[in-house]
């Protein structure tokens, strides 16, 4: 290897074996808490991925929901080289000017008011320890002891952010996490106003919409109720924007869709932001919500260094630039009409290019969204995600084009006839 050759040391130089070997490798070296994955990737470009094979695929998941400007967008690309080569990591014991630059812009888009500010974590999770620490600073404060979460949420696999999950299967193998956690069904306003009826409540923890859960949103009187029972009774309202926000549903954050308009405490950030490169971040809005957390009580090593800031400014750029948030919307709803023409799509619900697909029952199979995901795959060049056995959740690129989303919907077309013709297939 010519080690002078930064190339030699990337995926799409160290893939001398084929796939089967390398999952080999994989099984003998990685712990296996991800089970088998379903290819080795070594290149990407826009939509498209390339396995170890050469074999090419429209790539639908976009890193679950990550890869905002899709794979190697030759801005972030550049970004990110030329920053590392300037001034790569300097911890939190100094700043530069691209964190600087990046909490002013989003608390500019947040449209947050004065004395507001930003913590920059390295994901979703720990953008949500980050707010969950400052619900339990206001806990403590105010003695009240119960922290509010929704059936069906995912805010994450840190042991706080776990705590906030709802999946028994995630959480119970840990035994006791974060006490006082409770789960509300989910969109249910009879639910929410009971369960503030003692003025006990410290915060609340809900996603806009739920992606691990299908697509599915929270409506709009819910989340006006949600925010006038936590300023009535003091609680903090928090919204997990880790998925939603960055213009991934066509707004920058999806809790500026609500007709009534909201205002959270905290707010979570992370996949979009750093378009691949790892970032999360906490917006807390105001002052009150800006001082939870003092001097010493939180910190990172990694959180919002020059290379991870760049990045996420060059995304918001791009994004605001390429006016990505009304293409989102207008491809995402075209991408929906040809969905919905599928045979077996029962119900489509699209909030720009964040999308949950309901599929009809299949004969044959108890599974058809993870059949589907194989099938699609092996047979039709189409990355998909499963997150229910009959539910698939897209999160292609925000600059998706009309073209590729027609390809899409050809390649799920025929990946969905396969599937009633074949049957079930071997994953
Ligand atoms: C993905 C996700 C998280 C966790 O983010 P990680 O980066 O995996 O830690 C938290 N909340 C929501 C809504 C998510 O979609």
């Amino acid at each position: 290897m010519n080690t002078n050759d930064g190339a030699a040391l990337t995926s799409s130089a160290l893939h001398s074996g084929q796939s089967a070997e390398l999952m080999d490798r994989y099984q003998q070296s990685l712990t296996g808490v991800f089970g088998t994955p379903q290819a080795v990737l070594v290149r990407g470009s826009g939509a498209r991925v390339w396995d170890a094979e050469g074999t090419e695929y429209l790539d639908l998941l976009g890193g679950i929901a990550v890869n905002a400007l899709g794979h190697a967008h030759p801005l972030i690309t550049s970004v990110i080289s030329s920053q590392q080569a300037t001034l790569g990591h300097i911890s939190n014991l100094f700043t530069s000017p691209t964190q600087i630059a990046l909490a002013e812009k989003l608390l500019a888009l947040a449209e947050a008011p004065a004395g507001s500010s930003v913590f920059f974590a390295n994901s979703g999770s720990e953008a949500n320890e980050a707010a969950l620490k400052a619900v339990l600073r206001h806990r403590k404060n105010t003695a009240k002891p119960r922290i509010l979460a929704l059936e069906g949420s995912f805010h994450g696999r840190t042991s706080g952010a776990l705590s906030l999950t709802h999946k028994p299967a995630y959480r119970e193998p840990f035994g006791e996490l974060i006490s006082g956690v409770e789960f509300l069904p989910f969109n249910d306003l009879t639910a929410l106003e009971s369960a503030f009826e003692n003025d006990d409540v410290a915060g609340v923890f809900l996603e806009p919409i739920q992606g691990e859960a299908g697509v599915l949103p929270l409506d709009d009187a819910y989340l006006l109720r949600a925010r006038e029972l936590t300023r009535s009774c003091d609680a903090l309202l928090v919204c997990d924007e880790v998925q939603t926000g960055i213009g991934r549903t066509g707004e920058w954050f999806r809790h500026h869709a609500v007709a009534g308009h909201i205002v959270p405490d905290l707010m979570t950030l992370a996949k979009g932001l750093g378009s691949g490169f790892p970032i999360g971040a906490l917006v807390s809005f105001g002052a009150r919500a800006s001082t939870l957390m003092g001097a010493g009580q939180h910190g990172t090593t990694f959180g919002g260094n020059p290379p991870a800031t760049a990045a996420a400014l060059a995304t918001l750029h791009v994004i605001e630039t390429g006016g990505l948030l009304e293409h989102v919307k207008t491809v995402g709803a075209h991408l929906a009409r040809r969905l919905r023409a599928i045979p077996q799509v029962a119900q489509v619900r699209q909030f720009g290019l964040h999308i949950g697909v309901d599929l009809t029952p299949v004969p044959g199979t108890e599974s058809p969204a993870k059949d589907l995901v194989s099938l699609a795959r092996q047979q039709h060049g189409l990355i998909i995600n499963a997150t229910g056995d009959s539910t698939l959740r897209l999160a292609p690129p925000l600059n998706l084009t009309t073209e590729e989303a027609d390809q899409a919907a050809e390649r799920l077309t025929a990946a969905c006839q396969s599937l009633t013709t074949d049957g079930g297939c071997d994953r």
